[in-house]
């Protein structure tokens, strides 16, 4: 291309109404997760199509990897030379761990520290290469770079659901991508055994097999099972092929072998290791199971066996012994373990399970491996070498830490990915929980309250990806990504840019770099959040998005007839559909952020209380306080239930007032309430609706709840309604939750 032609075009380029979006962030760095120094000077880098390094200086795989992603991503292609080359190196000594720099002038100038950091080089290298069109360039600059934390790591469960050895490639490639460095792999639990033990056959011929998966959440009533086979496991090949695929990636894996519980995999192939040594088959249920690994002599015999292939295979410092979630529950009823207890002047289970760990502890010594495992082996004393992996908060780490114990941070609030990401209806079935970009960019692995010396301890964060929920490939990655990017901002980064400027990196340009990786990410995290408010005359459809420069358009339809309103707002807008007699209306949001444009559908029900004002005298439970218009929004919650659009209340007499603008005419009055008793979500007994009166009330109409929809005429001319609903003070012995108070759940309160 001449000169002249390309001036002209970069001049085109920087007209069009996108660039100027861009200009705002061409200070900050492209690479994620962000350098610690980044310094743009003036000018850029062309690229040639083809860019000449000297391959001697680079391990054989680290050009293979390069070659692929340079291709795939920027159609470019390296070429080997022994004369000046477009790619220059130079080794350091005496810098952080894993350091390296980059400078970018005539030239791109390498500085690196080890192989690993040399790989780190590369990935921010591409990363750093933008397009304009056809025209390849990176923005001359000057990067130092090194991690925060050396354990950046991201989990995967394939006992729930399992992936393929190609699926895990895919998965630990986009990790590398973005510079995390343990692969936590979950490799047996309850529902499936997922690795070849040659001591052991029946582990994968039986325990990598289940006959049914249970269909929605675990929770919902009636259960229903998908009667379908599901299963597999990893042979030992496969499984070394693997370790190699990771380590040519700067990753070390780290393989868990759950025990003393989620073992029924385990003992459905081998029962005799049981308490009660009896049959049973893989279950295809979710959950914690009472049956775990008795604990006499042949049981560590059988597991330090298995240990044996494990440490064997796995190169890696630790090996994962679980530990979480075991129920004692057979422990205290069997002959054998009672008298483990005995024979080692234990005190209790509790105890027990301590001896259990001690025990894998010794053994794991001896193969000159390092034990790690759930909180849950603090109970009854931990072992001298054990370290510990925190996830019911960040508790169980501190009291590591602070006992000189090596911690890995993975709480439930930041880092479980299985959790929902945004709050939207069209979020697929999740455990549930609510786990934000935000939050996970906002994670510290390093509590407050410890000093120094003790946060020493801390080696860094992971985050978890339980699979109940996540069937297949797809779906993993669309919990995994975004937030593993921003899980790695919070555990690499010395001093990262604030989230706004990241998520504004996310779609300009990491997005687009998923999409070729072709990795379906979320893009939910991010959308500008839609707020159905309700008012007297119909519904007020307000838009906030955090970047004010965002626009949006609106179409909406009413009684499914679209009538092609189409509006162009700012964010932070608002605009009203009027309510019509009785209609339904669907809207559809289209965001336009540059390239990315987002659509969400919503169906509302228009009704007379829309927008009315609701008092509550009976609080409702703040975890499930969705927002305090939530009943009179026009919206339906979810089903089966999510947790949000719901108003759950947990006392057994529940009283608000509900208030019209002015008198209105209703007729009935329809309660839409929950009925979900795994849950511990009741029906309640009865509704009174009343005048309200400083004097005395007066009772308009009174029913007893049969069902989830329930219609109490009025029929009079009211501005102000007084409820009373009243549950079960305590759920039926024989019921899920027994005992308990019930949960009332509400979403809606339609006034017609
Ligand atoms: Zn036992």
């Amino acid at each position: 291309m001449n000169l002249i032609l390309f001036r002209a075009l970069v001049l085109f380029f920087v007209m069009i109404p996108g660039s100027c979006y861009y200009a705002q962030i061409k200070d900050i760095s492209p690479v994620l997760p962000s350098p610690v120094v980044y310094k743009r000077a003036k000018g850029n880098l062309y690229l040639p199509k083809k860019i000449s390094l000297n391959k001697d200086a680079f391990p054989e795989h680290m050009i293979a990897q390069l070659d692929t992603l340079l291709e795939k991503i920027h159609a470019l292609e390296t070429v080997d030379t022994r004369g000046k080359a477009f790619i220059r190196l130079r080794k350091l000594k005496n810098v952080p761990k894993d350091f390296y720099s980059i400078a970018i002038n005539d030239y791109v100038f390498i500085s690196y520290s080890n192989e690993k950091s040399l790989f780190y080089a590369l990935e921010s290298f591409i990363q750093l290469i933008q397009t304009e069109e056809d025209i390849k360039y990176i923005s001359k600059a000057f990067i130092q770079d090194y991690p925060k934390f050396e354990w950046r790591g991201l989990h995967l469960d394939v006992s729930r659901h399992f992936f393929t050895v190609a699926e895990i490639k895919k998965y630990l490639d986009i990790m590398a991508f973005y510079k995390l460095n343990i692969f936590h792999w979950h490799l047996t639990d309850d529902q499936g055994w997922r690795i070849e033990i040659k001591a052991f056959p029946k582990l994968t011929s039986i325990g990598a097999w289940r006959d049914s998966t249970i269909i929605n959440h675990f929770t919902s009533e009636p259960r229903q099972y998908d009667n379908t086979v599901h299963g597999g496991y990893y042979t030992q090949e496969e499984v070394k092929e693997i370790i190699k695929y990771a380590q040519e990636r700067y990753i070390t894996i780290v393989p868990e072998i759950e025990m003393p519980g989620h073992s029924s995999a385990a003992l459905a192939a081998y029962p005799e290791y049981s308490c009660n040594q009896k049959k049973q088959s893989v279950p295809g249920v979710w959950g914690v199971f009472d049956n775990i690994y008795c604990t006499k002599e042949e049981t560590f015999v059988f597991l330090e066996t298995i240990l044996e292939e494990i440490t064997d295979l796995f190169p890696g410092d630790y090996i994962h012994i679980g530990g979480d979630e075991a129920p004692k529950t057979n422990w205290e009823y069997c002959i054998n373990c009672q008298k483990t207890i005995q024979d080692n002047a234990l005190l209790n289970e509790k105890e027990l399970q301590s001896y259990f760990i001690k025990r894998i502890d010794r053994f794991l010594l001896k193969k000159n491996k390092k034990l790690l495992g759930w909180d849950e082996i603090l109970e009854g004393g931990l072992s001298p070498n054990a370290a510990v992996m925190s996830w019911r908060g960040m508790q169980g780490g501190i009291i590591a830490a602070k006992k000189s114990h090596y911690v890995v941070m993975t709480p439930g609030s930041h880092c479980y990915f299985d959790h929902y990401q945004s709050k939207s209806k069209s979020e697929p079935l999740a455990i549930g929980g609510y786990t934000s970009l935000e939050k996970v960019y906002n994670f510290n692995p390093i509590p407050s309250g410890l000093s120094s010396t003790e946060a020493g301890f801390i080696l860094g964060g992971q985050a978890n990806l339980w699979t109940e929920y996540i069937p297949d490939m797809n779906q993993l990655e669309y919990m995994a990504y975004p937030r593993a990017i921003a899980l790695s901002q919070s555990l690499w980064c010395t001093d990262k840019p604030e989230f706004k400027s990241f998520s504004k990196m996310l779609y300009t340009y990491h997005f687009p770099l998923l999409d070729i990786l072709e990795v379906n990410y979320s893009n939910s995290s991010l959308k500008p959040s839609i707020d159905f408010i309700g008012f007297n005359k119909g519904i007020r459809i307000k838009v906030n998005s955090k970047d004010s420069s965002d626009v949006f358009q609106t179409n909406i339809s009413e009684d499914g007839i679209s009538k092609n309103k189409t509006f162009t707002l700012k964010a932070n807008h608002y605009f009203d559909v009027q309510a019509k007699k009785e209609n339904t209306v669907k809207t559809t949001i289209t965001f336009k952020n540059l390239k990315n444009s987002i659509t969400s559908n919503v169906t509302l029900k228009n009704h007379l209380g829309l927008g009315a004002k609701i008092t509550f005298e009976t609080a409702p439970n703040p975890q499930y306080n969705y927002t305090q218009s939530v009943l009179t929004d026009g919206q339906y919650g979810m089903r089966p239930w999510r947790g949000h659009e719901w108003i759950g209340f947990d006392s057994d007499n529940i009283v608000f007032e509900i208030e019209f603008e002015k008198k209105k005419k209703i007729k009935t009055v329809n309660f839409s309430f929950l009925k979900s008793n795994g849950s511990w979500i009741y029906l309640p007994n009865e509704l009174n609706i009343y005048k309200p009166s400083r004097k005395r009330e007066k009772l308009f109409a009174k029913s007893t709840i049969k069902t989830e929809q329930t219609e109490i005429k009025i029929n009079r001319r009211i501005r102000k309604l007084r409820f009373k609903i009243s549950t079960h003070k305590k759920i039926p012995i024989g019921f899920p939750g027994e005992g308990h108070t019930p949960w009332t759940f509400l979403d809606e309160i339609e006034f017609n």
